[in-house]
C-alpha cells in the first residue's frame, strides 16, 4: 500500500501534483524485499521549465511580501503538519529505503520537522555590519548591510537519509524567503511529494515548493541545474556529480553549495574509554547499513588496544539483526539498489584479492521470505591492507571498515589526512590537551570528540578538500541562501 494519495508518483509544480499520465515511468522498489512500491513519472524538460517559473513567480507574489516573523509561523506550520503526518511519512521513507524503523522513527522524520523549527528565525540572528566613514571631503557616511533571498533555488538530494538531507536545504532557503525546486533522488521520490501536500495544507503559497521527480543525467536533475531561471544550486551527493553540476552552473554563473562524498577516518587512542568507543563507532560503522556521509571507512587504533578493539567491534557487527524493517527487533537495513549492493561488494572481492584479513563478514546475508528479494550486504571488517589501497581510497558508502594499528599521535593524523576527501572524523581520548591537539590538525569539515553523530544545527556543516564547497548550518547557510548587500549613505 502507497500513503501517498496519488499512488502513481508525480512531481509537484505551482502547488498541486502533476496529474498522471502521459510521461516516461519508472518502478519505485523496497531494498528489503525487491518488491514495487509505487510509479514515478519522470519530469521533463517542460515540466522543470513549468517549476521554475512558478518558482520564480512565487518570488514576487504573497510569500515574497511576507515579514521574519511571518515566514518563521509558516515554517513552524510546516514542521506542524510534518508531526502531524509523522506516520505517513515514517512509511513512506522506510518503503523508499529499507530503513529500519527504529532508525527512521527517532532521526529522519523527527529532524525533517525539527529543520524548519532550527531554521525558522535564524534570519532574525543573522548578524548584520554597520562601519560609520569619514568621506574625503571631510562629510560623514554611513555603510550597513541588507540580506534578501538569492532567489530561485534548485536543490538536488540523495537516497541515504532523503527526507532529513533535503529539508535540511529547504527550511533555509524558505526561511531566507527563497523558493525552490526539489530534485530527490529516483531512488527515494515519496517523502518530497508527500512534503508538497504538507505545504498545501500548511498554506505555503503556490510555487514557493516545487518537486521534479526524475534521474540526474538527462533528465529532471541535468534540466534544472542547466536552468538559467535556477539562481543557485544546493547539492548533496557523489563528489563527481557535484563536478557535473559545477560544469552546468557555470554557464549563468550561478553559485553553488555542495556537501560531497567522504572517506572518514577514526583514531582511537589506548586510553580511550573502550565500551563507549566501540558502541559509538559500532554506530559510526554500521548505522543505515553504512550509507551515511559521515560514517567512518578508515579506522586507526593504537596498537596496545587494537586487537581487543578489533574484536570488541566484530562482536558488535555480529550482533546486529538484519530482518523486517517494520520490526522493531530489526537493526539493520538493506542497502538502498541491487546496483549499489553490487557496487559494495565489489569492493569486498578487491580486499580479498587484495589480501586483506576478513574480520568478519564479506559477503550477503542469506535471507527467508520476502526478504530474499532485498539488497542485504554483510557488515563487514578488514585488517591488513595497505593504506594506499583501493579500499582506503575510495568511497565504498556500505557498512564496512578497515582498521590499522598506528604506534604514534603524529602518524595516527598523518594517515587520518591522507585522502582527497575531508568531510568528518572521530577521535577517543580521554586526555583533553590530546584531544584539542589532535582534533585541530584533522583535516575535516567537522570532528567528533568521544561521540559520533551528535548535531547541533547551528553549527557549520560541510567538508574540506572534495567533500564540498560552502558550509550550511546556522547562519553559515546564509552566505549562499541570501545576497548580502551593502548601502552606503553621504550624510
Ligand atoms: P549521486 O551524486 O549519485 O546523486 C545525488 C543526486 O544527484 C540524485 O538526485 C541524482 O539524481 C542527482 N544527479 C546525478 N547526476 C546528476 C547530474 N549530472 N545533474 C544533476 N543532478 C544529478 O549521490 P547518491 O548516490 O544519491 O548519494 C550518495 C553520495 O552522497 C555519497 O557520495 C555520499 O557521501 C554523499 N553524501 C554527502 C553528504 C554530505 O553531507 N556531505 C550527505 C549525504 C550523502
Amino acid at each position: 500500500m502507497n500513503v501517498l494519495s496519488h499512488p502513481r508518483i508525480t512531481s509537484f509544480i505551482g502547488g498541486q501534483p502533476v496529474s498522471p499520465g502521459g510521461r516516461d515511468a519508472f518502478e519505485n522498489i523496497d531494498p528489503a524485499t525487491g518488491e514495487v512500491v509505487s510509479t514515478v513519472e519522470v519530469a521533463t524538460a517542460e515540466d522543470v521549465d513549468h517549476a521554475v517559473s512558478a518558482a520564480r513567480a512565487a518570488l514576487s507574489g504573497p510569500w515574497g511580501k511576507l515579514t521574519l516573523d511571518q515566514r518563521a509561523r509558516a515554517l513552524h506550520a510546516i514542521a506542524d503538519g510534518i508531526e502531524a503526518r509523522f506516520d505517513d511519512f515514517l512509511r513512506a521513507e522506510m518503503l523508499d529505503t529499507g530503513k529500519p524503523v527504529n532508525l527512521a522513527s527517532h532521526l529522519d522524520i523527527p529532524r525533517g520537522a525539527a529543520n524548519f523549527r532550527a531554521f525558522a528565525e535564524t534570519l532574525k540572528h543573522a548578524p548584520g555590519e554597520f562601519f560609520p566613514m569619514v568621506a574625503p571631503d571631510g562629510g560623514d557616511a554611513l555603510n550597513y548591510t541588507l540580506r534578501g533571498p538569492r532567489g530561485v533555488i534548485g536543490v538536488i538530494c540523495p537516497w541515504n537519509l532523503p527526507f532529513l538531507l533535503m529539508t535540511w536545504k529547504v527550511a533555509p532557503a524558505l526561511a531566507c524567503g527563497n523558493t525552490v525546486v526539489v530534485k530527490p533522488s529516483e531512488e527515494t521520490p515519496s517523502t518530497a511529494a508527500l512534503l508538497g501536500e504538507v505545504m498545501r495544507e500548511a498554506g505555503i503559497p503556490d510555487g514557493v515548493y516545487n518537486v521534479v521527480q526524475g534521474f540526474g543525467p538527462g533528465s529532471a536533475g541535468q534540466y534544472l541545474t542547466e536552468h538559467q531561471g535556477i539562481d543557485g544550486i544546493t547539492f548533496t551527493g557523489e563528489t563527481r556529480t557535484g563536478e557535473a553540476i559545477m560544469r552546468a552552473a557555470a554557464k549563468g554563473v550561478r553559485p553553488v553549495s555542495f556537501e560531497l562524498g567522504g572517506k572518514n577516518a577514526g583514531i582511537v587512542f589506548a586510553d580511550c574509554d573502550m565500551e563507549k568507543a566501540l558502541e559509538q563507532t559500532a554506530r559510526a560503522v554500521f548505522m543505515n547499513a553504512g550509507q551515511v556521509c559521515l560514517q567512518t571507512e578508515r579506522l586507526y587504533v593504537e596498537r596496545p588496544i587494537f586487537d581487543a578493539f578489533v574484536e570488541g567491534l566484530a562482536e558488535r557487527a555480529r550482533a546486529l539483526k538484519p530482518g523486517d524493517p517494520f520490526d522493531k527487533a530489526t537493526s539493520f537495513g538493506p542497502v538502498i539498489s541491487a546496483e549499489h549492493k553490487d557496487k559494495i561488494t565489489g569492493y569486498y572481492d578487491v580486499a580479498a584479492r587484495h589480501g586483506a584479513n576478513v574480520v568478519t563478514g564479506g559477503g550477503l546475508y542469506a535471507m527467508d521470505g520476502r526478504l530474499a528479494g532485498g539488497n542485504w550486504v554483510e557488515p563487514t571488517i578488514w585488517t591488513g591492507l595497505d593504506d594506499a589501497d583501493t579500499v582506503l581510497r575510495e568511497e565504498i558508502f556500505g557498512p564496512c571498515v578497515h582498521i590499522a594499528p598506528f604506534d604514534d599521535e603524529d602518524e595516527a593524523i598523518t594517515r587520518a589526512n591522507d585522502s582527497e576527501f575531508g568531510l568528518a572524523s572521530m577521535l577517543w581520548t580521554q586526555d583533553l590537551s590530546r584531544a584539542h591537539r589532535v582534533g585541530a590538525r584533522l583535516q575535516s569539515g567537522i570532528t567528533w570528540v568521544n561521540c559520533w553523530f551528535l548535531r547541533d544545527l547551528r553549527t557549520a556543516f560541510g567538508g574540506m578538500k572534495h567533500s564540498g564547497i560552502g558550509r550550511e548550518g546556522g547562519v553559515h547557510g546564509l552566505e549562499f541562501y541570501t545576497e548580502l548587500r551593502n548601502i552606503c549613505i553621504k550624510l
